[in-house]
């Protein structure tokens, strides 16, 4: 059978352009079949906390405000009782800044720093399905769909990556499903003229009310952001858990106007300053889709379900899981086919456990929790007023800490996350 290269990754969003990068780095062949085409829309937050800048940086991406990035000096979070402004915490793992851009810049940036790497991009390419190994029922390629005639492809390589987000068609072609046990959520956004634009704070409201019943108003376990763009524009939102009773039958759109309408009328959020549509998409998190590698497949990023279940930040994960495959599938390739390629492969989930497992667990408990509008009440009421509880509310919730030494918070945090079975 003919190879058309050694590694096709699935998907050229954060998680497949970061992983073709350190490939193509490293002399693998890399082949990048993508169903858009760059610069696209991608409905997101369009924010990165420092977790997320530490990847760019180590990426070797320019992340400078001269390089057209909006620097974050910290959160600040307001409920219906108090405003906090916290600076984002110095660290000897992450930068003391988080940075936005929109997604349409960012994805295209991130994907010609994998071309310029060596990897082959293919765009307006829709993969359908894995082609599996009729023997041994190994992953062995990909079938899908080119161009606007649509014209039926094929590719073949020893591994493949599903870095397809959310969608995981790629997983669900060989079965691995999502695990509806784990907490999934929903988040919506639209960006809006706003003379808020340049703030050097982002923000995080954490009171959306749920008031279908008017006696009886329910808070809701999610938050409302506002991601200053500092081009005349605030990309707001709001994500909420699927472990609220409401989730099913929620209109977030109409949640989302209800909470807008809300807020100061000069600070623009309004229908006549608004820009484009109300966009919104599921957040796969908790590590809801598993294994991570099976067969010649490894899942990163969304496809992987990494969407982090205390925040709702899933661009730093898909970039740290592609950091991480990219280590592993190097070494597997230097290996010969068979026994030893597959140990080697067999790090990768081991690893990813081990970097975001417990975290994620922690965070599956937590989601959990707040589900219950009453614990919700509590955490928004009095958590926040306890002064030596908010650096680990903080750092907790952001995943902005130091696993190895750092302070007494950031071990409190490392500990519980390792005490916690894995996810
Ligand atoms: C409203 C909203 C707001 C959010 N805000 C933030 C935020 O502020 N910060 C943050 O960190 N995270 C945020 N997230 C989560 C974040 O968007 C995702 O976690 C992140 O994009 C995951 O990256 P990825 O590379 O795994 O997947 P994606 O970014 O989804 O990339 C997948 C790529 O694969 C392509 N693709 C899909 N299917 C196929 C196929 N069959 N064939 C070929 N190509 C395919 C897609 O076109 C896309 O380019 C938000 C999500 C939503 C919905």
């Amino acid at each position: 059978m003919t190879q058309d290269a050694q590694v096709i990754v699935v998907g050229a969003g954060p998680a497949g352009s970061t992983v073709a990068t350190y490939l193509a780095r490293a002399g693998v062949d890399v082949l990048v079949l993508e169903k858009t085409e760059f610069p696209r829309e991608k409905v997101c937050g369009d924010g990165l906390t420092p977790r997320g800048v530490k990847q760019l940086i180590d990426l070797g991406i320019d992340t400078s405000q001269e390089a057209g990035w909006v620097h974050s000096r910290g959160l600040r979070i307001l409920t219906a009782e108090l405003t906090l402004e916290l600076d984002w915490p110095e660290l000897t793992s992450y930068p003391p800044y988080g940075v936005s851009r929109t997604r349409q810049d960012f994805d295209d940036l991130l994907a010609k720093t994998a071309v310029k790497a060596g990897a082959r991009l293919l765009e307006r390419t829709t993969v359908t399905g894995a082609i599996t190994d009729e023997r041994t029922g190994r992953v062995i390629g990909v079938e899908g769909k080119q161009g606007p005639e649509k014209t039926p492809v094929r590719y073949h390589a020893p591994l493949v990556l599903a870095c397809d987000g959310v969608s995981a068609r790629l997983a669900r072609s060989i079965g691995i499903e999502t695990d509806e046990k784990r907490p999934m959520g929903v988040a919506v956004r639209r960006y809006y003229k706003s003379p808020r634009h340049d703030d050097p704070f982002i923000e995080g409201h954490l009171e959306l009310w749920d008031r279908k019943d008017p006696r009886n108003p329910q808070l809701l376990p999610g938050y409302g952001w506002a991601f200053p763009l500092g081009d005349g524009t605030v990309n707001v939102g709001l994500g909420m858990l699927s472990t609220s009773k409401s989730f099913r039958n929620m209109d977030y759109r109409a949640l989302m106007r209800q909470w807008l309408d809300s807020t100061p009328e000069e600070w623009g959020y309004r229908e006549e300053n608004a820009i484009g549509r109300i966009g919104g998409a599921g957040l796969p998190m908790g590590f809801n889709r598993t294994p991570h590698y099976r067969d010649g497949l490894l899942l990163l990023g969304d496809a992987g379900g990494m969407v982090s279940p205390f925040n709702g930040e899933g661009i730093s994960a898909a970039m740290e899981s592609a950091q991480l495959a990219a280590q592993f599938v190097v070494h597997a390739l230097a290996r010969p086919e068979g026994s030893s390629r597959e140990r080697a492969l067999r790090g990768y989930p081991l690893a990813l456990k081990e970097l975001m497992g417990g975290y994620y667990r922690l965070g599956n408990v937590f989601a959990k929790a707040i589900g219950n509008p009453k614990v919700m009440r509590a955490a928004t009421k009095y958590g926040l007023r306890i002064n030596p509880l908010i650096p680990l509310i903080y750092k907790g919730l952001s995943g902005c800490y130091d696993a190895k030494g750092g302070d007494a918070v950031d071990r409190m945090i490392s500990l519980a996350a390792r005490l916690m079975p894995s996810a």
